[in-house]
């Protein structure tokens, strides 16, 4: 299939290469590295002996820096080139060196990256099993944070494995979620990409009104935004044209689009096999027979000399249909022959991709609701399920300084129920959990009451003792919401759980001040809370001079 890959066809036209950003002659510091690397990583770049000599050239300026992060990024930039050259031994060798690396260092996003490259090499060697497994790798290594662009770039890779081994149902969910992902990192290019790789694999499914629709909206968003087809669409271009019967149209998209990869500095021999044997088939339904052929043998050798063996595969289906329309149906049959021993093979391959990739999927998705889960316990209070006290040391002093910084007041309320011991020793502890638990959620809703821009959660400390945090725009406003929680408590219907004792809270409510840490704010409201419970209990104390 025809897969954007990298990118460079989509703004490759007619002699306006995009060209790799030009060396900077003084000595560079590592973001501007980072930057460079960036922009060879997204692959805009076309030239290829451009691409490889800045890649090496920013691997010796990492070097320089000692910054080992850079270098093994500019490495895999190296290692693509390698792979579009058709050199997959040395791209591998570098693609697991940086794995490698990036496992034993804990580095995501380098890791990710080694995923991706992995993948398009398995790819060109036939190794569906292998592809399929890196692309879902390299998304699940993508950390959360990594920019839409790049996350669409890693889906639509995955939805290129999965329709290629055959879940087109799969892959259209995730070609139009990389298609939002580039909508909503506004990037045009990356659009069309997933545009025509899907278009190609809706082709390949055999679904050619789909494949025009797509390609469709594919040649209007090109047009809306002035963007020049690459050598990538011309070719997906001339499958669809195939597939509607416009042979003659088709040949010339397919010539366009050897064209085109001709007009990179370097050719990439990788497309090129594809649009070969794109132009060959073309050729042979428009009845040149002897053009087919020719194309053919072209497309062979480069295979050949290049280890494609899943385009070997179809040079011999090809090769095929070729003699049969001659009529030579000896010559047709072992050409046959050959194509299903090969096909046969890539085949059991793609079975067990698909079954290794289910797990694969599985895992990682069972892995990542385990790690959220377990995130979640580890902050919350199993009985009451408000957050814990790792929670508050956790925000608590980031509030301060946010608070600060915003010009709101962070407020602080700790929370204790009156002679609670009453209750348990009364009724039972059951009956005191479950007075705990509506108490957490009376104080839940004042939490949630509190407007923008203020924020407030609400916290089990441990016992019968809770804390409010509220951050707001007024130091009234959080008396208020205090005095409207100790209310509902009062006057809650508690008459089913504990008929006729009261149940009651005490407040503690600090403000806090210019230098306060979280030890010093809490240490006020304890001793206000205090103060509440020696005032009588069933009150919200607070410091005049908050
Ligand atoms: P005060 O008004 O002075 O706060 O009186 P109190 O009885 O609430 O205070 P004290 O600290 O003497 O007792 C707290 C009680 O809270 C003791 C304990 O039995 C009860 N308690 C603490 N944790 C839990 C819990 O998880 N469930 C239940 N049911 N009771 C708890
Ligand atoms: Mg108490
Ligand atoms: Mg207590």
């Amino acid at each position: 299939m025809t897969c954007v890959e990298g990118a460079d066809e989509v703004t490759g036209n007619t002699g306006a290469l995009v060209t790799v950003p030009a060396t900077p002659t003084t000595a560079r510091d590592a973001a501007e590295i980072a930057r460079a690397l960036d922009v060879l990583d997204d692959q805009r770049g076309n030239d290829l002996v451009a691409m490889l000599a800045r890649a090496v050239e920013l691997e010796q300026a990492a070097r320089a820096l000692g910054n080992v992060e850079l270098l093994w990024r500019a490495r895999l930039v190296r290692a693509d080139v390698f792979e579009r050259q058709g050199r997959l031994a040395e791209a591998t060798r570098i693609m697991w060196q940086v794995h490698d690396y990036a496992t034993d260092h804990d580095r995501a996003r380098l890791l990710a990256r080694s995923h991706l490259g992995l993948s398009w090499a398995f790819r060109d060697i036939g190794d569906h099993a292998s592809y399929l497994e890196h692309s879902v790798k390299a998304l699940d290594a993508l950390d959360d944070d990594a920019p839409p662009s790049m996350r669409a770039h890693y889906v639509m890779r995955l939805a290129d494995a999965l329709d290629e081994s055959g879940s087109i149902e799969e892959a259209r969910a995730r070609y139009t979620q990389a298609e939002q992902l580039a909508v909503e990192a506004d990037d045009v290019v990356r659009r069309l990409r997933c545009l025509n790789n899907r278009a190609y694999g809706e082709y390949a499914a055999g679904d050619f009104a789909l494949a025009q629709e797509t390609i469709d909206r594919l040649l209007d968003v090109s047009a809306r935004h002035g963007m020049p087809l690459g050598s990538h669409v011309w070719d997906t271009l001339a499958r669809v044209q195939m597939g509607r019967g416009d042979h003659a149209a088709a040949v010339a998209s397919a010539r366009r689009a050897l064209e085109e990869n001709g007009n990179l500095g370097t050719r990439e021999i990788t497309a090129d096999a594809e649009f070969l044997l794109t132009l060959a088939t073309a050729l042979r339904l428009l009845g040149d027979h002897d053009g087919a052929q020719e194309t053919l043998d072209r497309c062979r050798a480069l295979s050949d000399a290049h280890g494609l063996r899943y385009r070997i595969a179809q040079v011999e289906e090809e090769q095929a249909e070729i003699h049969a329309a001659r009529g030579d149906h000896e010559r047709a049959f072992h050409a046959y022959k050959r194509f299903h021993a090969l096909e046969k093979a890539l085949v059991s391959e793609e079975r067990e991709a698909q079954a290794r990739l289910q797990q694969a999927m599985f895992e990682t998705s069972e892995a990542r609701q385990a790690a959220a889960r377990f995130r979640h316990e580890s902050l919350r209070d199993p009985l009451t399920q408000l957050l814990n006290r790792r929670h508050v040391d956790q925000t608590l002093p980031g509030l301060l300084v946010d608070s600060r910084a915003q010009g709101l007041h962070l407020a602080v309320a700790l929370i204790d129920l009156d002679h609670f011991k009453r209750v348990n020793d009364t009724f039972s502890h059951a009956v005191g959990d479950e007075v705990l638990v509506q108490v957490a959620a009376l104080l839940d809703e004042v939490a949630d009451g509190v407007p923008l821009p203020g924020s407030a959660f609400a916290a089990r400390l441990g016992g019968e003792e809770f804390l409010l945090v509220v951050q707001s725009a007024t130091g009234e406003a959080v008396v208020t919401y205090l005095e409207g929680l100790r209310r509902a408590v009062a006057d809650h219907d508690w008459s089913a759980l504990t008929h006729d004792v009261p149940v009651t809270v005490s407040i503690g409510l600090a403000v806090s001040h210019d230098g306060d840490t979280q030890r010093t704010l809490l240490a006020r409201a304890d001793t206000l809370l205090y103060a509440a419970k020696h005032a009588g209990r069933d009150r919200v104390a607070t410091d005049p001079s908050d």
